[in-house]
Formats: structure tokens, C-alpha cells, sequence
């Protein structure tokens, strides 16, 4: 009897020390990067194609690029708001190529003009609405996010938003957002203001102080050195010409290439919040396999998925997400894996 009651205590024990070998827990950004980075563009101006594409393609980055309902043609054309000088912008041929090649498209306002803030709240959601009809129509896709026109916005602009369908509004505030923003709608951003502010040095200080953050930058133009536009910025002395050259573009997206962060849309690190705020992970051990359940409660459509980093005991494993298996061995003790919301992990011992 005592010899049983032995026999089993160390079943439990050694047990025990296995399941201690044993956790599971979802990376606060994908792939456990320590930072998030969204670049954005406003205004749709044709120079984000002809300049700032190539770049992003280049260093395999994907963007977000809001656009100006009423300024967007079939295509390319120019356009103005009153008292400005004109500049190209983007049509739906430049649109629809960008989204296909993986960027966000993002609504800016039907008109380049400030939501009214004392309009009642579905007048405004139906004036916000126009715009993001207008690109689901042209694109096929559905347009998550608002880029408020001037970054003008308060509680109940985001209120409208929501309203209107949308899931992510970026304003202003020069600052970063958390891992966990208070309010999706009310994004922070911090802007390019021109070709030297901020400097090289500074962009790269403001990469550094994103760690454990989201970061999301704010860019117009770019128009190149001896420009027609850049020579009317000049003559007019305009200190804040929301343009930089191509050239700088090209330095700033080298500097962020090298910081190993998480480089993606609005709507990519949104929904991944969302998705990690609302998954909780259910682990057990069964037929000596461990099982990983990443169960969520709304229905929400969620594509994004989720990083979830696991400590295992074994050296090489089996590994089952939605019916297909890969090996992995497992050197550091930790793997990585990919997986949706709702989903189930079988991880298997194998040699
Ligand atoms: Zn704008």
C-alpha cells in the first residue's frame, strides 16, 4: 500500500516537473518582435507612388495609404483645396495597384476638410461613411481604418467612426501608442514635417524610444531636390512643407529596415490587438501530446494571426494548426507558432 501511494506521489512529481517544462503565452507583437511600426501616408499624393513604393517594396515593408474621395479620379489628376497650389494625386489605377501588392487603403474624408464636431453624431458617421463606400467599391476590400482629415478629432469624432464601420482612426499628438491603446478609433501618430525634421539622428532616437510600443509615422510628399513644388515651399517659406526628398524617405526606411521591429498596416496591428486582447490560451496535456486551445469569444472576422510562444521539454517536435504539420526542432527551448483565433496547437514529441 505505502509502495503505491509512493509509486503514484512520484507519477504526480515527475508530471509536475514535465508540465513545468511547459507554458504557452501570446507574443504581445507578432513573430515576438519588440515594437510595432505603421507607416501611413495622407493626401494620396502621386509622389508616394512614384517615390515612396519603390522603397517600401523594396525593403519589403507594407503601408497605409489614405486618400481624399472627391480628388480621386480613375486616373492620376490634379487637384487643390482652396488657396494651395496643385499637386498630383493618385487614381484608382495607382489605388488598386498598391492594395494588391499588399497596403492598406485608408478613407482621409470624402473632402479634405474637418469633421464638424458639433454636427449630430449620425450626420457625421454618414458623412464618414461616403468615403469608405467610395473605396470598398473601388478596391473590393473593405476599408478599415480613417486617417482624420487634419487629424482633427475628439471622443465623439471616434464615436462616429465606429458608427460609420470603421475599426482604426489615426489622429495627431505627436506620441506612440501602447500595446494596448485605450481607444482604437483615437490612434496617437508622429509626423515628417519636412526633409529635416525630424533629422536622421532623431528618427532613429524616435525608433528607439517605440520599443514595447506601437509607432505610427506620418508622411505627405516627396517631392524630389529642385522640384517645381519644392521651389514654391521654398519661395513662400513655408517651414512645415509635410515633404521630404525621396533620397532622406530611402534613409529613414534603411534605419527602420535594421531595427528587426514589426513593420505593418494600421489595420495588420489593430487587428492583432484586438485578437490578443480577446483570445485566452487553454493548455493541457493529453495522450502525452500538449494541446493548445486559443479560445475567443466574439465572431468577429479575424485574419491576423496570432504569434504564440511556447516552452517546450522535447528537442524535436510535431506541430498540428488546422490540420497541417510541420517539424520543428526546438533548440532554445522556445518555439514560435502561428495561429488564428479559435484555433487548435497539437504539439507531438518526434525524433
Ligand atoms: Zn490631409
Amino acid at each position: 500500500m505505502k509502495r503505491i501511494l509512493l509509486m503514484s506521489v512520484f507519477l504526480w512529481w515527475s508530471n509536475q516537473m514535465t508540465a513545468q517544462k511547459f507554458s504557452a503565452g501570446i507574443c504581445t507583437w507578432k513573430d515576438d518582435k519588440p515594437s510595432a511600426v505603421s507607416i501611413t501616408f495622407d493626401d494620396a499624393s502621386y509622389t508616394q507612388y512614384e517615390y515612396a513604393y519603390p522603397v517600401l517594396s523594396k525593403y519589403h515593408f507594407n503601408a497605409t495609404f489614405s486618400l481624399v474621395g472627391e480628388w480621386t479620379k480613375e486616373q492620376a489628376s490634379y487637384s487643390a483645396e482652396p488657396g494651395m497650389f496643385e499637386i498630383k494625386k493618385m487614381g484608382w489605377q495607382e489605388i488598386r495597384e498598391l492594395q494588391k501588392a499588399g497596403n492598406e487603403i485608408a478613407s482621409h474624408g470624402y473632402r479634405h476638410r474637418r469633421y464638424d464636431r458639433r454636427l449630430p453624431l449620425d450626420t457625421l458617421a454618414k458623412q464618414m461613411k461616403i468615403n469608405k463606400t467610395l473605396i470598398e467599391n473601388h478596391t473590393g476590400a473593405t476599408c478599415y481604418t480613417i486617417h482624420y482629415p487634419y487629424s482633427f478629432a475628439n471622443d465623439k469624432t471616434a464615436l462616429a467612426a465606429k458608427k460609420a464601420g470603421f475599426w482604426f482612426g489615426r489622429t495627431g499628438n505627436e506620441n506612440y501608442n501602447s500595446d494596448t491603446p485605450s481607444n482604437l478609433l483615437l490612434l496617437n501618430s508622429k509626423a515628417i514635417l519636412s526633409d529635416t525634421v525630424p533629422n536622421l539622428t532623431e528618427f532613429e532616437n524616435r525608433l528607439e524610444q517605440a520599443r514595447g510600443k506601437w509607432l505610427i509615422l506620418m508622411y505627405h510628399h516627396l517631392f524630389p531636390k529642385g522640384s517645381k513644388e519644392m521651389h514654391i515651399l521654398d519661395y513662400h517659406k513655408v517651414r512645415n512643407t509635410y515633404s521630404l526628398y525621396p533620397e532622406t524617405f530611402e534613409k529613414q526606411m534603411q534605419i527602420l529596415s535594421q531595427k528587426n521591429y514589426w513593420v505593418a498596416p494600421v489595420k495588420s496591428i489593430g487587428k492583432y490587438i484586438i485578437e490578443r486582447q480577446h483570445t485566452k490560451l487553454k493548455t493541457y496535456r493529453c495522450f502525452g501530446r500538449y494541446i493548445i486551445k486559443l479560445k475567443t469569444k466574439t465572431d468577429k472576422f479575424y485574419d491576423e494571426p496570432l504569434t504564440i510562444r511556447v516552452k517546450l521539454p522535447w528537442q524535436k517536435v510535431k506541430v498540428k494548426i488546422a490540420g497541417k504539420e510541420t517539424v520543428y526542432t526546438n533548440k532554445q527551448g522556445t518555439i514560435l507558432l502561428e495561429a488564428l483565433p479559435g484555433s487548435k496547437i497539437i504539439i507531438k514529441k518526434t525524433k
